[in-house]
């Protein structure tokens, strides 16, 4: 068997390590005679899953003691929804920024719920770049400020972590958990669907500050209200149980790699070598300012668009498959999260230059 380099957006790559011990534990988990798919949710051995991965994932990323975390299904967009149905809080206006699709698809689901304030828009610069914090225009009022770090269509990141005092900060962190050192005591909430970096599609993590918890709308759906899912952690109604166990042994191979600290200096490495080559010639081209640039999502284009069936074609016999850019941007995307090897991106760099030369 060969395994491909996916460079899909998500669902996306696992570490291979993960996929055999979960083989190996499919029809048997620890002797229990049964698979972790069979396995009841109030049972003592699942229970043990759930509290180790969240344990893990609480490890790895220093979440504080007063910050709940929460093992949620209906993906990243349900939390458009329940974020301003539980963090209103009595107020009527809350704070956007807008740097690409996902932050419009949040603004548009708030706006069913809330008068939006966009406090600042990378528009202008076709979402090449991000203002400075301090051009933003936020609304004093404001119930709380969401924002994108990292934009998995148009790969444009945020570098730096918005500080907004007493206005608690929503982050829709699907494509950047993980990838990097993170201080959470900066947020009040953060959010992100699975398929990217944490595990498989089904499991939606909520990590949240305690003291935000409680203020649900009374409309809130019972299923969206994190008092509700927090009070009975995780476990209202049955929970994506082998997501939750998949993405625990996702979180015990990071803590093998070192951690977030050890991740970030592979995924730094990954991701400056794509870019120097995306930069060596007129070739290829990505439009996101320098300081911008995702680490996990690289969207280039070939000088001329019509190489783009080649270059597909070209790469996928050599493995290197799911290159195919979003249909909005076109071109190519390479997206590089924590399970993408890095001998994976040594072979895309190499087939780049092999292709450079040929058509170039
Ligand atoms: N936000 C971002 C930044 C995303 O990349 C995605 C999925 N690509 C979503 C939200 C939506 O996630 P889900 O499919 O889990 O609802």
């Amino acid at each position: 068997m060969t395994r491909k380099y996916n460079f899909s957006a998500g669902p996306a790559m696992l570490p291979q390590e993960v996929l055999e011990q979960a083989q190996n534990e499919m029809e048997d988990w620890h002797g229990s005679g049964m698979s972790v798919m069979e396995m009841s949710h109030r049972g003592k051995e699942y229970m043990s899953i759930a509290a180790e991965a969240e344990a893990d994932l609480r490890e790895i990323m220093s979440i504080p003691e007063d910050y709940k975390v929460l093992f949620l299904q209906g993906g990243a967009s349900s939390q458009f929804t329940a974020i301003p149905l539980n963090l209103l809080d009595g107020k009527e206006s809350a704070d956007y920024i807008n740097t690409g699709a996902w932050s419009k698809k949040a603004i548009a689901e708030a706006k069913r719920y809330c008068s939006v304030n966009v406090a600042s828009s990378s528009e202008d610069s076709n979402f090449s770049s991000i203002h400075p914090f301090e051009s933003w225009d936020r609304n004093p009022d404001a119930a709380y400020l969401h924002y994108t770090p990292n934009e998995t269509i148009g790969g444009l990141e945020f570098p730096w972590v918005p500080e907004t005092g007493d206005t608690p900060l929503i982050a829709d962190m699907s494509s950047t958990i993980l990838s990097r050192p993170l201080d959470v005591s900066k947020f009040g909430m953060i959010y992100a669907g699975a398929q990217k970096n944490i595990g498989p599609a089904g499991l939606t993590l909520v990590i949240i500050r305690e003291d935000l918890i409680g203020k649900a709308m009374d409309i809130t759906p019972a299923m969206m209200n994190y008092e509700i899912q927090s009070k009975g952690d995780s476990m209202y109604n049955t929970p994506p149980t082998y997501a939750w166990y998949l993405s625990g042994l996702v979180f015990k191979w990071l803590k093998k790699k070192g951690g977030l600290e050890g991740i970030g200096e592979i995924n730094k490495r990954k991701a400056d070598k794509l870019y120097a080559e995306i930069d060596s010639s007129d070739f290829y081209k990505n439009p996101v300012q320098k300081e911008f640039r995702s680490w996990m999502n690289v969207p280039f284009t070939l000088a001329n668009s019509e190489l783009d069936s080649v270059f597909l074609e070209q790469a996928a016999e050599r493995g290197l498959v799911t290159l195919k850019g979003h249909r909005s941007v076109g071109g190519m995307r390479a997206s590089i999260y924590n399970a993408m090897p890095e001998a994976g991106v040594d072979a895309l760099v190499e087939m780049m230059q092999d292709f450079e030369k040929q058509y170039g």
